[in-house]
């Protein structure tokens, strides 16, 4: 689950993370009697599910009212990244002495958290990790000894920030390490971290991604949902009690099992395809089930060709090819079909489904076969 600015902010602040006061709004009138009442000058701030808002244009400083309702007038609506902004925040502006970056993820290949600091901030971190790896400073963490405050000004000497920064930064990365840990959260990113002139150090963005699996255990976090990008496939696939996650591409896939799904996506991708999802349907494929997966993948007005993976268990091949029969019957599919029915009993369901075959609903012998058919199918 992946936090807007202004909520990983809020985040911050509830972990005691000097942040900037500020006020979210989605209209410009608000926007500009949110600064009228923190006190110029503000940094309007688009709230998307991206990084990189500066240099797309949705940062401004405004230094009176009528810069606010002019930036908040050109933020609002801006297409950043395909991400439209329907949400600005607007803070109180910082003045910036340096900009660092500082987050917290996990290392899984260590099993120990890892921990990043930067005198390079306010850049994208990749490309400084590329040009200049020893500008960042790592620390691994053990998950059950945590974060010592020893190790931690070890970890921020070794960074070389301002020295006028080091009190600071080590109370914000203790906090961070606190909030990373205790919000049960899989990512947490300060970047800028800022140094001002008077000495202080702060939190200026917050990138914040939560651990979906925790998040029972902490109920105020339903405060965020109204803000979570919605895949409206995936919401008609979970009614269905569909195992479903939306992808990019164009060859919709249903199999049966998460393992063959996760394969028959990879397999597309090999044969030079792109899938348009993931989508088990698990043990019974009867036609209830084949005729739901259908109707979610027809929905997808992206994919031009689907491809049914079975290798049949407990489901017996017959059941399969009835199944799939009789949910063609009661589902317009716009898309050709190509299927792949092995396992138990293939023999009895290729020969149900022989007869059908036309070039609206094929069949190829091997999931491999199958894949370059529906890829072709896709980009042809
Ligand atoms: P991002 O581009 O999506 O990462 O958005 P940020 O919140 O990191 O803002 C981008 C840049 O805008 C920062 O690196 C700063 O240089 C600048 N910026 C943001 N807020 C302020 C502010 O309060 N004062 C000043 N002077 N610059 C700011
Ligand atoms: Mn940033």
């Amino acid at each position: 689950m992946d936090l807007l600015e202004y909520q990983g902010k809020q985040f911050f602040a509830s972990y005691g993370i000097p942040v900037s006061d500020g006020e979210a709004t989605s209209s410009v009138d608000e926007a500009v009697a949110i600064a009228d009442r923190i006190g110029y000058p503000v940094v309007v701030k688009a709230q998307v599910h991206t990084g990189g808002r500066g240099k797309a244009g949705g940062v401004k400083l405004a230094a009176d009212a009528e810069e606010c309702r002019t930036h908040a007038t050109n933020i609002l609506g801006l297409d950043i990244k395909g991400h439209i902004v329907e949400i600005i925040w607007v803070e109180r502006a910082s003045d910036i002495a340096e900009e660092y970056y500082a987050s917290f993820t996990l290392d899984r290949s260590a099993k120990k958290y890892l921990g990043m600091l930067s005198a390079e901030g306010g850049v994208e971190i990749e490309a400084v990790a590329e040009e200049n790896p020893d500008a960042i400073a790592r620390i691994h963490v053990d998950p059950v000894e945590g974060l010592s405050e020893e190790a931690c000004r070890a970890w921020v000497a070794a960074a070389n920030l301002n020295p006028q920064a080091t009190e600071g930064a080590v109370d914000i990365l203790m906090k961070l390490y606190t909030a990373y840990v205790d919000g049960d959260a899989d990512l947490v990113e300060i970047n800028p971290l800022i140094l001002k002139p008077t000495g202080e150090v702060h939190a200026l963005d917050a990138k914040v991604s939560l651990d979906g699996n925790a998040i029972y255990e902490h109920p105020d976090y339903a405060q965020y949902d109204a803000t979570q990008p919605r895949d409206e496939r995936e919401e008609a696939a979970n009614e269905k009690g569909l195992q479903y996650v939306g992808l990019e591409g164009s060859v919709g896939v249903i199999a049966n099992g998460a393992g063959l799904a996760m394969s028959t996506v990879d397999v597309v991708n090999q044969v030079g395809g792109k899938p348009a999802n993931f989508l088990d349907i698990g043990g019974g494929a009867n036609a209830d089930v084949m005729a739901g997966a259908l109707e979610v993948i027809n929905n997808d007005p992206e994919v031009k060709s689907i491809l049914i993976n079975i290798f049949g268990g407990i489901t017996r091949g017959e059941e399969v090819a009835n199944g799939i029969l009789e949910a063609m019957k009661r589902v317009t599919i716009d898309a050709p079909i190509v299927i792949r029915l092995d396992g138990t009993n293939a023999t009895e369901g290729r020969a149900i489904l022989e007869p059908e075959l036309d070039d609206k609903l094929m069949m190829e012998p091997t999931m491999l076969d199958a894949a370059r058919r529906a890829v072709e199918l896709a980009q042809g």
